[in-house]
Formats: C-alpha cells, structure tokens, sequence
C-alpha cells in the first residue's frame, strides 16, 4: 500500500518527535508544536510548517473558508508583495514604523510585505465596482501576512510572517456596514465554536486601523498577551485597551480648570513631586504626566518609581513639570487613555510606545518586559519617542464595571481574530465611489476583519494541551485516528491492513508502521502528537482484538476489529 488513500505511514513521513522542550519556548503550544514535529523554526518569529501542522492549519483555513462562503464571501488572493504609493495613500507607510517589512527592487523602487490589506482591497473594489448595484460585496483571501514583530515570540502564536483571513466589506450606506459586520459577527462564531476554541467577544480600540465599531474574538489562555475586563455579573467584557473613563472626547479642558503646575528650576525629583502633592513620596498615584514646556517627557506612578526624575532631569533639566493626578485625568480628553493590566506598567505603556499611533522609530526597552517588573529610568526623548500625550490609569480586579459596577476581574487570553467598522476613512483616502440611485456618486463605508489562522493552531494547543502532550478536536486534528502497530512483523501487517481499510471508508489515518522502535515509545509519540483516538494493534490483534483509546478522556476499551472500525466511522 503505496499510496492508500487518507493514510499517512510514520515509517515514511517527515516527522522527528523530540523528547525535550526547544530551550527558548515558554508557551504549551510552543514547545509541543515543535516537539511533536508541526513546525520548525526557521529563524526568529519565522516557522515552516510540516506535514502533521500543515493538516491542522489546512483544517482551520477549511473551516473558515466554508464559514466565510456561507455568508456569500467571496475568495480572492492578492499579492503579498505591495507598491509603496498605495500605503503612502493611506498614511500607513509611516504610521507603522518598524513593524514594517520594506524592501526596494531592482530599479529601487520601494515595496513593502503586506502587514493587512485594506489599501489594495479598496483598490480592487474601485477598479470592479462602479455602481450601488455592484454592492455591498465581501471579498477575502486566506494569505500571509508580514509584521516585524518587536518581540516575536511563543512561537505560531506571534509570527513575523503568519497566515490571516482578512475579509472587507463595502457597502454604500451605514446600515450595510452594520449587517456585513453582524454576518462578520456571526460567522466569526461559528468559525470559533467549529474549531472548538473557548472564547470571548469583547470590546476593542481600533488602534492603527481607524474607525470606529469593533469586538476582538479572545480565546482566554494564560499564554495571551492580551487582558481583558471581565464582568462577572453581567455581560460586560472589554479589552482593556478598550476601558474608557468619563471625560468626553472634545471636552474642554479649560473648563474644569488648569492643570497643576510646579517650577522647578532644580532637579525635580519624586521627594519635589510628592511634596508638591503633598502625598509621601513612597505613594502609588493613579496616574502622573510629566511635560516639559508642554512636551511630554514621562509617564509613571511615583510610587512604583517607573519615571526617574533625577535621570529625567539630567537630559532636560531646568523642567516644568506637569503633573496630572487621577482626578485631573478624567477633565483632559486630550490624553490618549491607556491601561495597565496586571503585569505591571512597563509591558502595557511600552506596548503604547509601540502602538502605531505613536511616531515611527520608536524603541523598544528591553529587560523592561517581564512580568511585574517596571521601566525604570525611561526617559521620553532619549529612550522613546512620542507624537501624543500617553497617559496611564490602573485599573485593578475589584474595580467598578463601567456597565453594572460589580467588582471587576482581568483575564489573559489570545486575540484570535478581530471584527471592525471602518466606515469611509480608506474610502475617502482612494476616493473610492459607486453611482448612487440618484444618479449621484456615493463615497464606499467598509469593514475589515482578520482571524489568525495560524494564531488559532497554537491558541488550540494552549487550550486542549495536557501534560503528555497535543489533543486535537476531531475537526483540526491531523487524523482522525492514530493506529499503533505494537508488536512484530503480523502486528504491522494489520496494522498497516486496518488503515486501509479505515482509509478507503473516508477516515483520516496516521499509523505508526516504524520499524525497530519500541510500543512505548509509540505510545508517548501517539499522547504528544494527539490525534483523538489511538487504535492500539498489539498481542490481540491475532484473535481479531484491538485496543481503541481516546486520547482525551484516556477511556480504553478492548473491542473486536469490525467493532474498532465501525465506532471510527
Ligand atoms: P496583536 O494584538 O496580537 O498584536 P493585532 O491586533 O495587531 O494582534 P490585527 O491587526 O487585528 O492584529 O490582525 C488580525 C488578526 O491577526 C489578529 O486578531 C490575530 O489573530 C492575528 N495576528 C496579528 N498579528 C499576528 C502575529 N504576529 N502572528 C500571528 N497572528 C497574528
Ligand atoms: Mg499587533
Ligand atoms: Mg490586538
Ligand atoms: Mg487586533
């Protein structure tokens, strides 16, 4: 048996289980994946995918495909490889900064690796769609995507090349948009439940992309790099890049009377601020701004001492100093809101230092990173750059849900995928129009909305991984079954018998045909790789008995062959 139909044969297959965890993988689904011989590493945030991981991320990309048909998505696939004039169009040439992949060909024409793709699907509807009866339409690809991640790590979970279905919808009224997104919504959850992912729908900032309406998909894991707001009295549940607090946006910050402000044509130092503020200097303020002649040079909380005035001070000194206290916070809509989650202030305000909104070039402190540990000595200027005011506000589990006001909890967990209303802003940038009924051109309102495809195979692993190793849902496993040939030539013979026969009935078999290696080493290979059932061909199989296990609940039953085939079935 060649070739046998749905059967993949160990004996022959490119695959090398090993029995130690790679040395730089912190993540479940990092070390598994590579143990278990999914991926490997090709070099930092980069991963080839091998036959077993390619199965899974084929299974998921299949779910998603049929979930994306099935509310009239139409399949397209752009290049990945982009001219630099259309991303300067819409600004985000610059806006992205070093997340960039830039590149220039032969005539130094410069290009770029697409990080998403609304510039060049607006293009494409412009050049397709010409009137209000070409929409709405929903285009997607199922493509690589390049980011040069500033910290790639926990393997397929943050790729510096990654496999996105990124879908856009285009419609000529606000009420179009509004039914794309909830067919969006909506499939996104059957996507979810097919994979059989644990998850949570929350609000979302819409960060780089602009607009407004938008919900991240969040699979909870402790391995997520996101936390989110969870109500546990009513269905409030938020990003908490997303928390907003009471001032309104265009408010006026004269109103509620000047912010505070101290000369200090000496050092200004924590002592200075806190006496100014007459708090002790060991204090943990909600928030604090320091701006120097109306730039801003630090964010912190004294208390925690993340701003060093006196280091501040030797690069800027004579300052004025700005502070800005919780209560002063909530009167300036000026100030983007920030958060800071429970790892402390250094991952989340570093991770605003990274967002894109912030001027290009900006730099990563690394060693500032880990959990619970705090940025010290940053000085704004020297170590980062920023364009706009940054502030920061605690939030901590037990604070009031801004819906219901019962005690707050945080969770971490995954950005699985993301749904947003972008309404017109790459519209208006590509001046992308249709003839109305009237006769009169209508400008374009759209939706754009990712899913990790590749992120979704290692949020898998984090959420169905046990301590011996994978565990599929039937749907994305590699197989269906797992057939061990564990004894001497005949054992093998059956084996290699059943999954054929197996094969031939349209079930997906992986046997482990491997000559010279032992049952139980077969065994742990079969618990890491986790396909759900394990069909054990051992001593019995000469009187016809086989040993069918299920990976996940570890049941094991002694049944006779028929009956194993026809329970796979
Ligand atoms: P993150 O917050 O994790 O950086 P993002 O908000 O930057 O993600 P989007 O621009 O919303 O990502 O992209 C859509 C989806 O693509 C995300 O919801 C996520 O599932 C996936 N994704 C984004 N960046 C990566 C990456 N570096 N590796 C793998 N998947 C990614
Ligand atoms: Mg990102
Ligand atoms: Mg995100
Ligand atoms: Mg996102």
């Amino acid at each position: 048996m060649a070739h046998a139909v749905n059967v993949q044969r160990m004996s022959t297959m490119l695959l090398k289980t090993l029995r130690d965890d790679p040395a730089d993988a912190e993540t479940a689904s990092h070390k598994l994946l590579v143990r278990a011989g999914y991926v490997r590493r090709t070099s930092a945030g980069i991963w080839s995918w091998l036959p077993l991981g390619k199965k899974v991320l084929d299974n998921v990309s299949r779910i998603v495909r049929e979930e994306m048909d099935a509310i009239g998505a139409q399949e397209v696939l752009l290049p990945a490889l982009l001219p630099r004039e259309a991303y300067e169009t819409s600004g985000r040439w610059d806006e992205y900064g070093d997340l960039l992949f830039r590149l220039k060909d032969r005539k130094g024409a410069d290009y770029l690796l697409g990080p998403t793709h609304e510039e060049i699907f607006t293009l494409t509807v412009k050049d397709q769609c010409t009137s209000y009866k070409d929409l709405p339409v929903i285009v997607y690809q199922i493509q690589t995507k390049y980011r040069d991640e500033a910290r790639p790590r926990s393997g397929v979970l943050r790729g510096r090349e990654f496999q996105m279905k990124d879908s856009y919808s285009f419609d000529t009224t606000d009420e179009g948009l509004a039914e794309s997104y909830r067919l969006h919504r909506e499939a996104y959850t059957r996507i979810f439940e097919r994979l059989g992912l644990d998850y949570r729908i929350v609000s979302a900032v819409s960060g780089a992309m602009g607009g407004s309406a938008s919900e991240e998909f969040l699979a909870p894991a402790a391995a997520g790099e996101d936390t989110f707001v969870d109500c546990p009295a009513c269905d409030y549940a938020a990003n908490t890049e997303a928390v907003t607090f009471h001032a309104e946006p265009g408010e006026d910050a004269a109103a509620h009377g000047p912010v505070e402000e101290l000369d200090t044509p000496d050092t200004p130092t924590i002592e200075t601020l806190a006496a100014h503020l007459g708090v002790p200097a060991s204090a943990t303020l909600k928030n604090l701004l320091v701006t120097v002649d109306g730039e801003i040079t630090a964010v912190g909380v004294p208390g925690n001492r993340e701003v060093d005035l006196g280091k501040l001070s030797e690069h800027l000194a004579p300052a004025t100093v700005e502070l800005v206290t919780a209560e002063d916070f909530a009167n300036r809509p000026d100030l983007v809101r920030g958060y800071v989650g429970p790892q402390g202030m250094a991952g989340k305000a570093l991770r605003y230092i990274a967002d894109p909104r912030v001027a290009p070039g900006t730099a990563w402190i690394t060693g500032a990173n880990k959990a619970d540990t705090h940025a010290r000595n940053v000085v704004c200027g020297r170590d980062f750059q920023v364009d706009e005011y940054l502030d920061v506000v605690v939030v901590q589990p037990g604070d009031p849900c801004p819906a219901c006001g019962a005690g707050i909890a945080l969770d971490r967990a995954i950005e699985i995928g993301h749904i947003f209303q972008l309404g017109r802003k790459y519209a208006d940038a590509f001046e992308l129009d249709v003839l109305g009924q009237q006769g009169k051109p209508v400008r374009v309102t759209m939706g754009s909305y990712g899913i990790g495809v590749s992120r979704a195979v290692a949020a898998l692993a984090e959420q169905t991984h046990d301590e011996a190793g994978l565990c599929w849902p039937r749907e994305v496993a590699p197989a269906d079954v797992h057939i061990v040939a564990a004894g001497k030539a005949l054992q093998n013979e059956l084996a290699l018998e059943l999954a054929e026969r197996l094969g031939a009935m349209g079930v997906r078999v992986l046997v482990d045909d491997r000559a010279g290696v032992s049952p139980g080493v077969k065994f742990t290979d079969a618990e890491l790789i986790g396909i759900p059932a394990i069909l054990v061909v051992g001593r019995g199989a000469a009187n016809g008995v086989v040993e069918l296990k299920d990976r996940r609940t570890n049941e094991r039953e002694e049944l006779p062959i028929d009956e194993a085939v026809a329970r796979l079935n």
